[in-house]
């Protein structure tokens, strides 16, 4: 992969890690904040469920990039963890963090 590809995924990566890290604070203090709420109990046990999800989600994805940050230092980047070939640059372009090429990820 030529510098400037890397460099461009590089850039996506640590903006989609800002502003996933942006999204976990809000919806962390809006979690601490539906506690204190005296409203219908229910529906903010419901709602903490769906924020819980929503956190496993970012955590996930944020150890997704931090991955593939590493694999960009390790030199790894951009090769299909599953076939060893190059990952095209219109799927790195559309999921910078993926390890793993199309037909890998559909098992095909
Ligand atoms: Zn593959």
């Amino acid at each position: 992969m030529s510098p400037t590809d890397l460099n461009r995924h590089r850039q996506a990566l640590l903006t989609k890690k800002a502003g996933v890290e942006r999204l976990a604070r809000t919806r962390a203090f809006s979690r601490t904040r539906s506690h204190g709420d005296d409203g219908d109990r229910s529906m903010a046990a419901t709602d903490d469920q769906i924020v819980i999800q929503l956190q496993q989600n970012d955590a996930k994805l944020l150890r997704a990039i931090d991955k593939a940050l590493d694999r960009i230092v390790s030199g790894e980047y951009g090769i299909c963890s599953e076939c060893e070939e190059e990952i095209p640059q219109i799927r790195l372009d559309a999921v910078p963090w993926t390890r793993v090429c199309v037909p890998c990820k559909e098992g095909l």
